[in-house]
Parts: C-alpha cells; structure tokens; sequence
C-alpha cells in the first residue's frame, strides 16, 4: 500500500480534573494539542522533549490505552478509533509496545518463554512444542541464548529483561513498534547494544519504531526523523542530521546545547533555558515558550505559532525563525545559532 504507515492526524489528548464544589469549569490537562506525523514502513521517528511535554501521551493514544479528545490515528489508511473488537485485535498484532521498566512491564511469575508466547496464544492455540520453538527462535533473534526461556524475569539481567522485552513485542510480527523511553532505565553500555539490536532489528524485519526518549544522543543514534515537542505540542520535526547540524526552534537550539558533549574540545552554547516547562492545565497564552524564550516578540505573546515547512523536510512552529506569511515559509528572520542565554 502506498502511503505512511503511521499518519496522526491533530491529535490532542486532555485529562479533566476532578471539578470542585460550586466550580462552573472543569479544569483540564492539555497533555497533548494538535499533534501532526507520519512514520513510513521501516522507519523510525523519534518524538523527543523533557519530561511532562506530551510525549507518553502519544504513545498511550498510539497505542489506544488511552481515547483522544480530538485527532486520528491511522494505520496503512485505516482509522483506529472506529475500529471495533475484532478488527481492533488485528490492528493491536500491527502495533506493539516496548516499555522503559522492562522489570516492571513483565510477569514475574512466568518464565522467559512463558512470557515471549503469552501474546500469541491470545489470538492462536499453540502446541508444546510450537510454544518452545518460537520462544527459541525470538530469543535468539534477541541475542539471547534458547536456554533462557525457562528463566524468571529475576533471573536475568537489566539489559537481558529489555531483550525479553522486544522478543515479546515481536512474537506478534509487528509492522510498528512504539518505544517509551525503552533505554533510559538501563546503563549507558548496554543502552548502545539494545540500540544496535533494534537498528538490526529495523534492517532485518523492515519495522518501523516510534521511538520515545528524553536522550538527544539517543535519538541522534537512532533517529531518522525527530519531533521535538514541548508542552504537548511538536515545535520542530526535522531529518534527523538538519535537526542536529543546525536546530532551528529557539527551544531546540536550547536542548541541543544543553545536552552533554562526548567530546569536550567539541564547540557546544553554554546556553541554557530559564524558567520552569508552565504548567499544561493553564499553559501561556500564545506560544508556549514564549515566558522562556528570549527571541519572544509581541506576537509570540497572542498567537499560536503553526508548524511552517522551511526547508527539505522540516516543519517549524516558530513566529520569529520560520513566520508564515499567506501560507508560505518566509526566510528565517533571525540568525539560527543565537545563544539562548549566556551563563
Ligand atoms: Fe520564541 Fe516566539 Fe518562536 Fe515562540 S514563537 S519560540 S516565543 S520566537
């Protein structure tokens, strides 16, 4: 089929508060506004902001563990939220879920096997044997040795309970996999072997990822395409070497410089951003960056930026550094690579 496998449609995710006595408004969590992507077979768009900014959200939504307020999700065309039991079963094989606590996210009390099949043998009987087989066969597709599979979760390492964890996720043959911070909980060497595992993975299966991180040097590892959000809306999606080579969001510019270097003879912006992320159930009028940004002009304070196409594939929401004028891209009105705020 042609066209993106993914296509999220201004997708916009609020959480109602409890209402308290003689209130006439229900206070609400804007956990998500108008988020727009698509991600293409064998492709992996990173959606990528500080904690808070939305990004789980996405992937509750993504993978209906949550009903959107507004917004489409759909899959090779098809809207997932009209689909009903049936064809909502065949839709959950299609999309699949690897999560930051591998410890938490598996049964303790099943075996390694157990626990790979489990999935499976929700939709099909399966044999002894067949059972056995496919745990084998996904173990080592993982990089873990067959024997494992008569192992608890106790048993086995951080790194080893993340690989059971994607062996779980492709018992099913998924055409997506929606990753939540899949690394974060796991030590910096063994985050690079469960990255390289799933790159292999990618090349060897043709599966798409939506890979969820707070890490830039995540993303930039894995990343074909990344999404920066901010309190719950993408400010910048970008290729992911235009985002790295030259941010041209004022907050994108903020995180990149902020990240730690390798490298310290590497040029990096002592920038930082000031303030606090605003809360999301009474966020700035405007653009909301704008309390934090220090290119923030009058119109920032008004009018909600759109996300304006600036150059071979990238989207930018921002009044001063991609301002849309009848529709069309203007040239970049101040010089990317400003810093932020010299400390
Ligand atoms: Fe800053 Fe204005 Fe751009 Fe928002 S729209 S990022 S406040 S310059």
């Amino acid at each position: 089929m042609s066209g993106p496998l993914l296509r999220v449609e201004n997708l916009t995710k609020h959480y109602p508060l409890a209402a308290g006595f003689l209130k006439k408004t229900i206070p609400v969590v804007r956990a998500v506004e108008d988020v727009s992507f698509t991600v293409d077979a064998g492709e992996t768009l990173c959606i990528v902001g500080e904690s808070g900014c939305g990004k789980s959200t996405v992937a509750r939504v993504l993978m209906r563990l949550a009903e959107p307020t507004a917004g489409r999700v759909l899959i090779d065309g098809t809207d997932i939220a009209g689909l009903k039991k049936h064809a909502l079963r065949a839709y959950r094989r299609r999309m699949q879920m690897v999560f930051q606590d591998p410890y938490a996210s598996l049964n303790p009390r099943l075996t390694a096997g157990q626990i790979i099949t489990e999935p499976v043998e929700n939709y099909e009987r399966l044999s002894r044997n067949q059972c056995q087989a496919l745990a084998a066969g996904l173990l080592e597709k993982v990089g873990m040795s067959p024997e494992m599979m008569h192992r608890l979760p106790s048993e086995l390492s951080g790194g080893q309970r993340q690989r059971l964890g994607i062996a779980r996720a492709l018992s099913l043959n998924p055409s997506i996999i929606i990753a939540d911070e899949a690394v974060s909980a796991l030590d910096v060497s063994v985050q690079a072997q469960i990255l390289n595992l799933l790159m292999d993975l990618q090349q060897n299966l043709g599966i798409a990822y939506v890979f969820i991180s707070h890490d830039l040097g995540v993303v930039e590892h894995i990343g074909h395409r990344i999404a920066v959000m901010y309190l719950g809306r993408i400010v910048e999606l970008a290729p992911c070497e235009a985002l790295f080579a030259k941010p041209v969001h004022p907050y994108t510019e903020a995180l990149i410089a902020a990240a730690p270097v390798p490298d310290p003879t590497r040029f990096r912006l002592e920038a930082v951003v000031e303030g606090e992320v605003p809360s999301p159930i009474n966020p700035p009028t405007g653009c909301a960056f704008h309390p934090r940004c220090p290119l923030a002009a009058e119109r920032c304070r008004i009018e909600v930026p759109s996300l304006v196409p600036i150059d071979d594939g990238r989207v930018v929401a921002c009044h001063v550094r991609a301002p849309a004028a009848n529709g069309k891209a203007q040239p970049a009105a101040a010089p990317v690579g400003t810093p932020m705020c010299s400390s």
